[in-house]
């Protein structure tokens, strides 16, 4: 019998190309992949059992959630077996301070099930209405509330990993402190799939948190946007939840292209700023605080529909950096004034989530031409301030490349060595993030 016969012996599947379709095309239509075969488990047990028969022939396979990722980690490009985890979709266990839920609960599922228990799970993305726990963490994802309650992988504490030989490894608790040597859930998270592949987590929850408020402040320039957090900081003790940054342009693009939305005012830059604000904290500012649930929602549209307004315009350059939160100003003006100087007409629209020192720092383009050199200019002056040169989106294939010109050798060399431990046969998501 092929390993294909034996995979589809374990659980549901298909080879109907047009169910497969919508999983092998990324959203935006930049990836295209193929498969000859849909694996569709519905339970830790069935998932380890294809893993086993993937090890034991030499299958590659490819982990996939919501297909909501954006550099091509969870397309199978070389005809290797998909598994989506669409099935895995119980949420199991919900306490006061944790939730257990298996990889291919939606993440708008989770928010809900904690809201419904009273009390707060805090990740949110554009991308929450499709995007799973398992991509969630396997991406270690961030979003807009990454500034007080950390990166998707501040969220869990414990996972459930099937391994590529398909032993299951149940790191499956729910406590606070546990400091019994190595932290091994933390390898699989941000992973993207290549050492396990996820089946649940156990997430922590939050209190809801008390007197939220909605503000879009106009400011002059980033470095006035970088007072304005240190300043709101302090006013609320460090209670801020978001503070996103948004520029003149990005606005316009927005108030162009998306029906049914307007100005609030006129200002250079904006900040979208959450958290206890009250109108004192804003003093004499050109500033609006949101004053119902509708007003609220308006405002955060006029941030979150920024990608695809910009997507609207036409081809743009996109970059999806990190830098020392006081650095941003500089960086800014140095880095458009860089890839200006190649691509003069090149209109930067630079957004995002400037309380974690993120910036999706993108550029408006006649064309595609100039992408990578324009990326070599961003990401050598990213180094060079000491950043990252993919703050939340990851490597997947987009950026595998790139990743051995940033990371040290030592670096480069140890996580090789993990992926060659945990995968010895390397089938699991083989040619992402870093090449066997
Ligand atoms: P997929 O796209 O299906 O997979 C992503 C990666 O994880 C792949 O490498 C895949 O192989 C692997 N994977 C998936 N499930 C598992 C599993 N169970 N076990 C092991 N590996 C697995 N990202 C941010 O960080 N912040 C943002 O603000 C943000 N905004 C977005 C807005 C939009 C409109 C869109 C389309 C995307 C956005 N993203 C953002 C990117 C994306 O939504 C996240 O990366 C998300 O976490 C991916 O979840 P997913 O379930 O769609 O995973
Ligand atoms: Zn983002």
């Amino acid at each position: 019998m092929t390993a294909l016969d034996r995979l589809k012996q374990v659980c549901a599947h298909s080879e109907d190309p047009s169910e497969i379709a919508p999983h092998v095309e990324e959203w935006r239509g930049s990836y295209h992949g193929r498969t000859p075969l849909l694996l569709k488990p519905s339970t830790t047990d069935e998932v380890s059992r294809a893993l086993a028969i993937c090890h034991e022939t030499g299958t590659a396979v490819v982990p996939q959630g919501g297909n909501t990722g954006l550099v091509g980690g969870q397309i199978p490009f070389h005809d290797e077996v998909l598994l989506t985890t669409a099935r895995l979709n119980r949420v199991r266990d919900v306490a006061s301070d944790h939730i257990v839920v298996e990889a291919g609960v939606i993440l708008a599922k989770v928010q809900k099930a904690a809201d419904d228990a009273g009390r707060f799970f805090p990740l949110s993305l554009a991308s929450e209405g499709s995007a799973t726990i398992g991509g969630n963490l396997s991406t270690n994802a961030g979003g807009v509330n990454v500034l007080r309650y950390g990166m998707a992988r501040e969220l869990v504490l414990g996972l459930e990993v099937v391994l590529a030989d398909g032993r299951v490894l149940d790191l499956l608790r729910s406590l606070r402190k546990d400091n019994t040597g190595y932290d091994l859930k933390q390898m699989f998270i941000g992973a993207e799939g290549t050492l396990g592949i996820v089946t649940a987590a156990a997430l922590k929850l939050f209190a809801k948190p008390a007197h939220q408020a909605t503000a879009f402040v106009g400011v002059d320039d980033p470095k006035a946007a970088v007072a304005l957090l240190d300043r709101l900081q302090d006013a609320t003790g460090g209670l801020l939840t978001a503070f996103e940054l948004i520029p003149r342009a990005g606005l316009d693009l927005v108030l162009k292209h998306i029906p049914d939305t307007r100005e609030p005012f006129a200002a250079p830059w904006y900040a979208l700023v959450e958290g206890p604000l009250t109108p004192e904290m804003l003093g004499d500012d050109n500033a609006v605080l949101a004053a119902s649930e509708a007003q609220r929602t308006a405002l955060w549209r006029l941030r979150e529909s920024l990608s695809e307004a910009q997507k609207k315009e036409g081809p743009s350059l996109k970059h999806d950096i990190s830098v020392p939160i006081a650095s941003i100003p500089d960086f800014v003006v140095k880095a458009v004034a860089a890839v200006q100087t190649l691509v003069p007409e090149a209109r930067p629209i630079s957004f995002g989530h400037l309380g974690d020192g993120n910036l999706h720092f993108n550029f408006n383009v006649g064309d595609l031409s100039k992408r990578a050199e324009v990326a070599r200019i961003v990401h050598d002056m990213v180094r060079d301030f000491g950043g990252s040169m993919s703050a939340e989106h990851g490597i997947g294939t987009t950026k595998r490349d790139e990743l051995v010109r940033y990371k040290s050798p030592l670096e480069i060399e140890l996580m090789r060595a993990l992926k060659r431990t945990l995968d010895p046969k390397n089938v699991l998501n083989p040619g992402k993030l870093i090449s066997a």
